[in-house]
């Protein structure tokens, strides 16, 4: 289920829970108070009947009114007595102190001397005389007066002679006015409502003086009862119409119970607590207002409200915690997989890069070796060619040496040892001639190794020089080397770049063989953080396509004269040694000019 339906059950718990609770503490408080307010009062009432009780029975003794008793005519007994009651009435402070005969006619009061003194008067129908006659003992009992219609206490008690015969009865009347005031002390509940009932439930003590003579028993009308009547004369004792309410699950004590009373034409809840008074057949009724009740209740409410709120976010905090730290976890969790896989990715295309390096380096190592073997095929090829010149060349110094040898036999044996000596030193020059030649062509031959280092461009100029005008092909030829003065110092191999040399001159020669004036330039030029060097011709020139002829096997010559390998190998030479090789056009004449680049070495700090 949704957890926002979760917590509207919940609230809606929390705010019934919280609402039965605070009215369960509500009704707790409010009989809680009504226990209290009872039990102050009922001392109260207590206190003031301990205090009047011994009053009548005190006066008793008194021999005056025994013996007013027994000569009830005696007119000066009769006065004395009644100053005595007088007296008595202002000493107890009480309303009222009389004196009955066994018939219950007063023949003594406090108030003799007054126009309605209660002398002649007859009081037998009242329980306090009737009940003192019949048991000897005191007797309590409450009642309207009869003249004075207020409402009084009576405390009574026999009066007997020294035989114990009962000779009348002394009563005393206390007025309930001060019992009533003392309820409404300043610190009492204003919710507080109080009645005293009597034996049959009729109220005569009240806070509320329209309380006052009701009925509070259920279901039954006093107004018919003639002791009810005697006891309240003039009293009509309408019922107090109490509802009871039923609501056990408020109440936890026996002695409350819940009432709905009718205030001004407003009903009002009161719970009301009945306590029956010590001595007498009366009982105490405190009705305390439930209204505090439903302010418990909003409060309680509230506290749940708040409650549940700050649950609610606890919840919603910690909820949120978790399901960021599930999140986060996740997160983790996918970064770390994502890592793995990529690592597993990079791995991979680790193991292929490697692979190919490997593949690469071998093909490369391959080309090498393809590079030197085509070189050296190339090499093969040039000395090949060379091999027919060089036939040539070497046969004619042989028979000029043969031919000088003859001759220096002829002169030794005519005894011209000059000429001899002339001869000799003519086959010697031959010799360092052919030596030298030969030595040429075997240092084209050699593979070179090792890496490159700075070299003199200058020597390797001259090397390649040395190699091409040895050749028969380059008489006739006006070779221009412009040598500096000064070191050409560049990053290369002396013997590949003399290599490469000699194949351009080669070529240069080659392609100046049918021009009227055949002649080669090479020079060198500063390019700032490298060497250029230049082998020019005034020969037929590139074809269109100047790049084509550093393509393998492009020759525009016999299978004799050329392969079509020289310039592409010489390329590949070039970039190996990190340089270049390019040809173009003359551009002030007729003629091709190849450029040789090659990169100074770097200044050591
Ligand atoms: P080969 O000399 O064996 O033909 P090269 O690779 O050395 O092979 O040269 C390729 C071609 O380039 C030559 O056949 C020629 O046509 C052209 N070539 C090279 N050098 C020159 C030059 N100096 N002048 C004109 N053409 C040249």
């Amino acid at each position: 289920m949704n957890y926002r339906i979760w917590a509207l059950l919940f609230l809606c718990l929390t705010a019934v829970l919280a609402w039965q609770l605070g009215a369960w503490v509500g009704y707790r408080l409010v009989e809680q108070e009504a226990l209290e307010e009872s039990f102050r009062y009922r001392q109260l009432v207590a206190n003031e009947l301990n205090r009047y009780r011994p009053m009548p029975e005190l006066m008793a003794e008194h021999p005056l009114l025994q013996r007013l008793l027994e000569r009830p005519s005696d007119q000066r007994l009769i006065l004395q007595a009644n100053e005595e009651m007088k007296r008595m009435a202002t000493i107890v402070d009480s309303s009222d102190v009389y004196l009955m005969d066994r018939t219950g006619l007063t023949i003594a009061a406090h108030n003799y001397d007054q126009s309605n003194s209660f002398i002649g008067r007859r009081f037998d129908y009242r329980p306090y005389f009737s009940e003192a006659m019949a048991t000897g003992e005191s007797a309590v009992y409450f009642a309207l007066g009869v003249t004075s219609d207020l409402r009084g206490l009576y405390f009574s008690h026999p009066v007997k002679n020294d035989a114990g015969e009962i000779l009348g009865v002394v009563a005393v009347k206390i007025q309930v006015d001060e019992l009533e005031s003392q309820w409404l002390r300043p610190a009492s509940s204003a919710n507080a409502e109080m009645v005293v009932l009597d034996g049959d439930g009729i109220s005569f003590l009240a806070s509320r003086a329209e309380w006052l003579y009701r009925d509070f028993t259920p279901d039954t009308s006093s107004a018919d009862n003639p002791a009810l009547q005697q006891r309240y004369p003039g009293r009509e004792l309408t019922n107090m119409d109490v509802l009871e309410v039923n609501r056990k699950l408020t109440m936890t004590s026996g002695s409350s119970s819940l009432v709905l009373l009718n205030l001004d034409g407003v009903r009002r809840e009161y719970l009301s607590t009945q306590t029956p008074l010590p001595r007498l057949d009366w009982n105490l009724r405190v009705l305390i207002g439930t209204g505090p009740v439903l302010w418990t209740q909003i409060q309680f409410l509230t506290g749940g409200l708040m409650l549940f709120l700050g649950g609610f976010l606890t919840w919603l905090y910690v909820r949120e915690r978790y399901r960021r730290e599930a999140e986060l976890a996740q997160r983790g969790e996918q970064l770390e997989k994502r890592v793995t896989e990529r690592t597993a990715d990079l791995e991979a295309s680790n193991r292929r890069l490697l692979a190919e390096i490997r593949q690469r380096e071998a093909t490369q190592n391959e080309l090498k070796a393809t590079q030197q073997e085509l070189i050296q095929a190339a090499k093969l090829a040039v000395l090949g060619q060379m091999s027919a010149g060089l036939n040539h060349e070497m046969n004619q110094p042989l028979t000029a040496i043969q031919a000088y040898a003859r001759n220096s036999r002829r002169f030794l044996e005519r005894g011209n040892a000059e000429m001899v000596d002339a001869n000799l030193a003519e086959i010697v020059t031959l010799c360092n001639k052919m030596a030298e030649l030969t030595r040429q062509f075997k240092v084209f031959a050699r593979k070179s190794e090792g890496p490159p280092a700075t070299v003199d461009l200058r020597l390797a100029v001259d090397a390649a020089l040395k190699i091409i005008t040895a050749q028969d092909s380059s008489e006739g030829v006006r070779i221009r080397w412009r040598r500096p003065d000064h070191g050409v110092m560049c990053h290369g191999d002396l013997i590949r770049i003399e290599q490469v040399l000699v194949n351009l001159m080669a070529n240069a020669i080659q392609a100046v063989e049918t021009v009227p004036e055949p002649g080669i330039t090479i020079s060198i030029h500063d390019g700032g953080d490298h060497w250029q060097c230049c082998v020019e011709d005034n020969g037929s020139g590139l074809p269109a396509d100047s790049d084509q002829v550093f393509e393998p096997f492009f020759t525009t010559k016999s299978v004799k004269q050329g392969l079509g390998l020289g310039l592409s190998i010489s390329r590949q030479i070039v970039d190996a040694l990190g340089g270049t090789l390019t040809g173009h056009n003359r551009a002030d004449g007729p003629g091709a000019v190849f450029v040789l680049t090659l990169a100074k070495p770097r200044k050591t700090p």
